[in-house]
């Protein structure tokens, strides 16, 4: 009973255990003010009386309690649903609750002060994200410090930018608009205890360079852990993991980052089949333990566009804030002939680039004599190439670079392909002649002597 509606202002007064749901897509915005009653989007709790205002969404408003709402804008669609799976998303929480205060009993030092760690896995746009959010919603709201982990390079990059691997331990309220904020400052109701930890992957899917991908899995699991170490209480309250979309030919990927985040409950969402094989699969396994979760009926798949505008939006908030925290991102000018550093000006730096596929790679290093080939690929230099200095050209141009925790002078391809990310600088120009980048950066001065990783993904934008 969807409403398509072209009003500016209305009320909308929600029974207990209705949501309402709407989509609002770029240029246009809508507000919503809870007037009275209790409500949440996706775990958080509204404030009474706080306008929120969405641009690029499709977000739902639940209440256990019955509310009114004051909506202001013209969504692309509204209505309210009394059919949502809030129940089964709650008594999981509880579950993970029950799992967290006793790891919070035992010694500090044992294993079992590990808290669960959960990885949600399901295809495309079955609420995975949204379910991560909840679940991480309701352990702040219960004092917990949940610490996420966005493995989907493919999606919006809810922590950081698109196309990265990161993890963030989580404090404080969780940001009603923007979910988890992907802001570098991150949007002030949305602070995570230490700054994000971040890769940079740089490719659309896990499969489009899988033997990097798999290694930027493992470090993540190892930073995370070393992390969890330094805090009890995150690591008393465990892991929330947001999987890229995985189907049945997927577990071997599944498998392998179970391993490597001693993941000890799998939730699949959407795919009945999925479900069969992961329980198939870990049925012999004791310390993980499958469990099959319905999708809302809200979930909708999102078109193309639709995703490319929150990409897009995602990568400006990086470097412009948003209403609440606006940025003012620096335009700064990188070199990158070591020509042209006798002057001094600025310090010369590498570009290195994701390569596409770990099988076209694999056809370009075969010229190389029996063994070298294999040395090759060992280094990763299949992974990630140096960009020569004589191909820096326009083709950089309104692409985003990750700046890497690694020196330029003398990284290598497993160095490189391997570092967390800094932070991100967003390329205006690129004078081909002086081999001179004009780019955004978040912080002022000078960008530092550091690695600089072009990706395939996202694409640019502007
Ligand atoms: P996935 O992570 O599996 O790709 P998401 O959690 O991102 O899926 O959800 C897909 C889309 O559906 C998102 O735009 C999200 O805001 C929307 N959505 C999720 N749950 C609901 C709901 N209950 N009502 C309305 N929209 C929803």
């Amino acid at each position: 009973d969807s409403i398509d509606t072209a009003t500016t202002s209305f009320t909308r007064e929600l029974k207990p255990h209705h949501e309402f749901r709407f989509e609002v897509s770029p240029p246009s915005s809508t507000t919503i003010r809870l007037t009275a009653g209790t409500a949440e989007l996706f775990g958080t709790e509204l404030s009474k009386g706080l306008p929120y205002t969405f641009t690029c969404a499709k977000p739902a408003i639940y209440t256990w309690t019955g509310c009114t709402l004051a909506v202001d804008g013209a969504p692309a669609s509204e209505y309210a649903s009394d059919e949502t799976p809030m129940s089964t998303y709650l008594n999981l929480h509880i579950a993970l609750e029950k799992q967290r205060v006793a790891a919070a009993d035992c010694p500090p030092t044992t294993d079992g002060a590990q808290g669960p760690r959960i990885l949600l896995i399901g295809p495309a746009d079955v609420g995975k994200t949204t379910l991560c959010k909840i679940l991480t919603g309701y352990a702040i709201r219960q004092g917990r410090k949940p610490m996420v982990v966005n493995l989907d390079c493919g999606g919006e990059g809810v922590l950081s930018l698109p196309g990265t691997l990161s993890a963030a331990s989580f404090g404080s309220v969780m940001d009603v608009e923007d979910g988890f904020g992907s802001s570098p400052m991150s949007a002030p109701s949305a602070i995570p205890v230490k700054l994000p930890l971040v890769y940079y992957y740089g490719l659309e899917t896990p499969e489009a360079g899988v033997r990097r991908y798999k290694k930027l899995v493992t470090r993540m699991g190892v930073a995370v852990n070393s992390r969890l170490e330094e805090d009890i209480e995150a690591k008393n309250t465990g892991l929330i993991i947001d999987a890229p979309p995985l189907d049945q030919t997927n577990s071997d990927l599944i498998s392998y980052i179970v391993a490597e985040f001693s993941i000890t409950a799998i939730a699949v969402l959407g795919s009945e089949r999925l479900y069969n094989t992961t329980s198939k699969a870990f049925a012999a396994t004791p310390s993980v333990s499958v469990v099959k979760l319905p999708s809302s009926s809200g979930v909708v798949d999102r078109e193309p566009s639709f995703k490319r505008a929150c990409r897009d939006a995602a990568i400006k908030r990086y470097f412009f804030g948003d209403a609440k925290c606006t940025l003012s991102p620096y335009t700064v000018s990188i070199d990158f002939d070591p020509a042209n550093s006798a002057g001094g000006a600025a310090a010369v730096l590498a570009l290195w680039e994701v390569v596409d596929s770990g099988a076209d790679a694999r056809t370009n290093t075969s010229f190389l004599p029996i063994g070298e080939d294999e040395l090759a690929l060992q280094h990763g230099e299949d992974e990630v190439r140096r960009v020569e200095v004589t191909d820096i050209g326009n083709r950089f141009e309104n692409t985003v670079l990750a700046v890497l925790q690694v020196d330029a002078k003398d990284a290598g391809a497993k160095d490189v392909g391997e570092s967390a990310v800094m932070g991100f600088v967003y390329v205006q120009e690129v004078d081909d002649k002086t081999k001179r980048m004009k780019v955004l950066s978040p912080v002022p001065g000078r960008v530092p002597p550091k690695a600089l990783l072009a990706g395939k993904w996202p694409e640019g934008m502007f």
